[in-house]
């Protein structure tokens, strides 16, 4: 399917979803009412770190639990379409990114000292691939939707890479020491499910990294709705206690959950502020290529980092 050309009849579908962490559709209270163009579900829209533009589905918070979810979302088969054909356009924030990566890369590999099998969900070109190659890991691999993400991956980790979602089958089980989603958990529809075949992935005693946006954090308190977490991508928004809860269901010993300083430079942190989209699409470009646009700074913004291992 091609959400690109193909007409009314593969409109994506919305659907009504559930809490990953109680299992029910009801008992949620609204957050946000949709705020979505009749344009929305397009590749654009679902390409990594686009201009920020308040498009997103009603969100909803569970009254159980406090998980924060989009409600509805697209259809499984449309959304691995929309990824698929999504573009890569970050290339200039992969030193920031890496140095925010970087930083838990290490943390990860001190907890595993035979460094063998990596596996990074939702990689892009590869850039957390050749960190871990850097870091000494053997066996590494990577698994990512977005053709033109591959397209850009360096010749050093293009053939690790598997093209779509990750999928029963798609490796043996026990294959990996670790297993890593950077900006990922906050993307998937199903991610009780995702991490049930992680688990299986890993070998015994097996460490599993999560780096996502934390719904609690002071940003997102200030901006509200302004801010750019809440977004037409993301299925479901975590505070370090709905992560906890949803890594031990799925049967992991939690090691820690804590917020992460991210890198980014001044440029890309003016891309992510809630300006008026008009001006700031308008002189963004600029900054971006000045000398001050380009100035990095490390700043706790409202990033968490979950480690965990594969319990017994
Ligand atoms: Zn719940």
């Amino acid at each position: 399917m091609n959400v690109h050309t193909e007409g009314a009849a593969q409109r994506p579908r919305l659907e009504p979803t559930r809490c990953a962490i109680c299992r029910i559709e009801n008992e949620a209270d609204e957050i946000y009412a949709a705020s979505l163009p009749p344009d929305a579900l397009t590749p654009a829209t679902f390409s990594a770190r686009r201009l920020p533009d308040r498009t997103h589905h009603r969100l909803v918070r569970c009254r159980r639990c406090g998980l924060v979810r989009s409600d509805p979302i697209v259809d499984q088969e449309s959304m691995l379409a929309l990824y698929r054909a999504s573009t890569f356009a970050y290339e200039h924030e992969l030193d920031g990114l890496k140095a925010t990566y970087a930083r838990a890369l290490r943390r990860l590999s001190g907890l595993v000292p035979s460094r063998e099998g990596l596996l990074d969900v939702g990689c892009g070109n590869g850039f957390v691939l050749e960190l871990a190659l850097d870091l000494g890991w053997r066996g590494v691999r990577g698994v990512e939707p977005s053709q033109d993400a591959i397209a850009h991956a360096p010749a050093r980790v293009a053939p690790m890479i598997e093209s779509g979602f990750l999928q029963r089958g798609m490796f043996a089980p026990a294959s990996f020491d670790a297993v890593t989603l950077f900006q990922v958990l906050d993307h998937l529809a199903d991610p009780g499910a995702v991490l049930c075949e992680i688990r299986r992935l890993l070998r015994p005693g097996g460490v599993i990294l999560a780096l996502n946006h934390n719904v609690d954090a002071w940003s997102a308190r200030v901006l509200r709705e302004r801010s750019p977490i809440f977004d037409i991508e993301h299925t479901y928004l975590y505070s370090p206690e709905t992560m906890r809860r949803l890594f031990s269901q799925a049967g992991f010993d939690v090691i820690s959950v804590k917020p992460v300083r991210n890198t980014y430079s001044i440029g890309y942190l003016v891309h992510l502020a809630p300006l008026p989209h008009g001006p700031k699409a308008s002189f963004l470009p600029r900054l971006k290529q000045s000398k001050i646009g380009q100035i990095m700074l490390t700043l706790p913004l409202g990033n968490l980092c979950l480690l965990g291992r594969r319990s017994a």
